[in-house]
């Protein structure tokens, strides 16, 4: 069976999306309503084992590997900017060592910058 491919002006446009380099035209006539979710980002260092999980999927990209050490030896997540997490949890699901919660917070879409 061959594989399934993309148009390349489909692609260059999901590219740009995922990218966030897309300006919206318009804003909902809401928007001061509208409230998204927000998570605040807990790691336990010290429980840490480095398996880098959250770094690979967290869907915002919001950890890497630090260059810092833990007792143990390993190399914990570094949050690079918070203000990106969705509170989608899926970093406290995956973590083997229960090393990551998320405080569910929320921001009103108007003060998201970057929608603008
Ligand atoms: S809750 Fe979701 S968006 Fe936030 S840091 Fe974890 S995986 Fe990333
Ligand atoms: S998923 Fe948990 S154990 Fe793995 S690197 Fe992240 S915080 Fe550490």
């Amino acid at each position: 069976m061959g594989h399934f491919h993309l148009p390349d002006t489909l692609l260059g446009d999901l590219t740009r999306i995922a990218g966030g380099s897309v300006k919206y035209w318009r804003q909902p006539l809401d928007k001061d309503r509208i409230r998204v979710p927000q998570g605040i980002i807990h790691v336990i260092e010290e429980r840490c084992k480095g398996c880098g999980f959250c770094v690979e999927f967290c869907p915002r990209g919001v950890f890497i590997i630090s260059t810092r050490a833990n007792l143990k030896g390993y190399h914990p997540p570094e949050i690079t900017d918070s203000s990106q997490c969705a509170d989608c949890g899926l970093c406290a699901l995956l973590c083997p060592d229960f090393a990551i919660y998320i405080e569910s917070s929320e921001m009103s879409l108007h003060d998201n910058q970057k929608t603008e």
